[in-house]
């Protein structure tokens, strides 16, 4: 009976815990300083739209965490309808000017015109040329899902709770040290670190890799139908336009922003003007005609921190001070489109190292 601690309730944590729960033998604490509920700018999961908007490079690690996630989304989405996610249709634009920006390089994938994901998603389809709008070199739809993570994140918890998984708040300092706080007052034979971002500071990891991409958003009460989303605006290449409107009552988001190494927590009012307005120019729908800004009935603005690492998102095993430790961190703006690939391998590794003895001491 492994004794288990996952530290960090994010997206990836929680479904990490969720897949290692499904096996009785497991036994899990989820550890971590901020839960579900929680707003923070040290916790990213709260502040995703969310949704599945293939990013990954055609061929990379990143690509089959999106691909294996997909039947994951859809099968909870059509069995589990209390988990908070539904299916939507979905709109991208691909403006060939923004390639070379940011907000371009980070949509690479998802704005070309025969992406591996077409045979993923259902309804695929390009958008034929006559249709498009003067500045949009092409477009294609589909349908995707859109995830209301205020649901979404105590489903999760509700699912590991259920098996028997424990949770705890505490704020640790140093990996090894969440060895100390399994619930059964043993000493854990294994670390699960989905910390995000803060693995950037955490004693044990401090991975200078990591940095954030930050991400502000409006939430309004409108609702203008399909998600869409563009390559790229012309408010500069750090600024990004998206819509999607959250299942069961959550709202409709409108982004945003991939500012990447901004650490600001505030939203900056001249950003959200800019994100309205675009989000309007993109779907008139949201308001009535001849309205502008003023139509749209805000429920909050929002900052989120995009937990980014250069190189790549980190699964990998270890071992820190005696300790076994599992990484599943660096999810940047695709933790929810690529957890459950993330988190079979995580769980794959977790048998691994807990089949493997103690490594010899030279
Ligand atoms: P986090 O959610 O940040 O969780 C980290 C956890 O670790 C927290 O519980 C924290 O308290 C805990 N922790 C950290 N350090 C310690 C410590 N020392 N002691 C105890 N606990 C600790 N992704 C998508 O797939 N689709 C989207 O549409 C999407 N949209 C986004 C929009 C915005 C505006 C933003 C900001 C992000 C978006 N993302 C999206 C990205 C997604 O939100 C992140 O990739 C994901 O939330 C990262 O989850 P995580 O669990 O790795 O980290």
């Amino acid at each position: 009976m492994p004794n288990i601690v996952v530290l960090g309730a994010g997206v990836s944590g929680l479904t990490t815990a969720y897949l290692l729960s499904k096996d009785p033998a497991n036994k899990i604490t989820v550890l971590a300083k901020h839960m579900p509920g929680d707003y923070d700018i040290e916790y990213a999961s709260p502040w995703a739209g969310a949704n599945y908007m293939p990013v990954g490079k055609e061929g990379s690690d990143h690509e089959r965490w999106e691909r294996e996630t997909w039947p994951y989304l859809k099968e909870i989405t059509e069995k589990y309808p209390e988990a908070g996610i539904h299916f939507l249709g979905t709109l991208i634009y691909n403006r060939k000017k923004d390639q070379e920006s940011d907000t371009g390089k980070w949509f690479a994938e998802l704005t070309q015109p025969d992406p591996w994901y077409k045979d993923v998603v259902p309804d695929f389809k390009p958008i034929p040329d006559e249709k498009l709008a003067p500045g949009v070199d092409n477009a294609q739809e589909f349908t995707s899902v859109c995830i209301n993570t205020a649901i979404y994140l105590p489903w999760l918890v509700g699912q590991c709770v259920k098996t028997g998984a424990v949770f705890k708040r505490a704020v640790i300092k140093h990996i090894a040290d969440a060895a100390n706080e399994h619930h059964t007052g043993q000493k854990a034979d294994l670390i699960v670190n989905c910390t995000g971002l803060s693995a950037k500071t955490l004693g044990g990891v401090m991975d200078s890799k990591m940095h954030p991409a930050r991400g502000q958003i409006v939430v309004v009460r409108n609702n203008p139908g399909p998600m869409a989303s563009v390559s790229g605006t012309d408010d500069g290449e750090t600024e990004c336009v998206y819509i999607m409107t959250r299942a069961a009552g959550g709202g409709t988001i409108l982004g945003g922003s991939y500012q990447k190494h901004n650490w600001d927590s505030l939203p900056d009012p001249n950003l959200a003007n800019r994100i309205m307005k675009r989000a309007i120019a993109l779907a008139p729908s949201l308001v009535k005609p001849g309205q502008g800004i003023e139509g749209l009935d805000i429920i909050r603005h929002g900052v989120g921190l995009r937990p980014l690492r250069e190189g790549g998102t980190r699964i990998e095993k270890d071992e820190v001070n005696g300790v076994k430790v599992v990484h599943n961190y660096g999810h940047g703006g695709f933790g929810y489109q690529a957890s459950f690939g993330c988190s079979v391998e995580t769980v794959a590794l977790v048998k691994e190292a807990l089949q493997s003895g103690p490594r010899a001491k030279l």
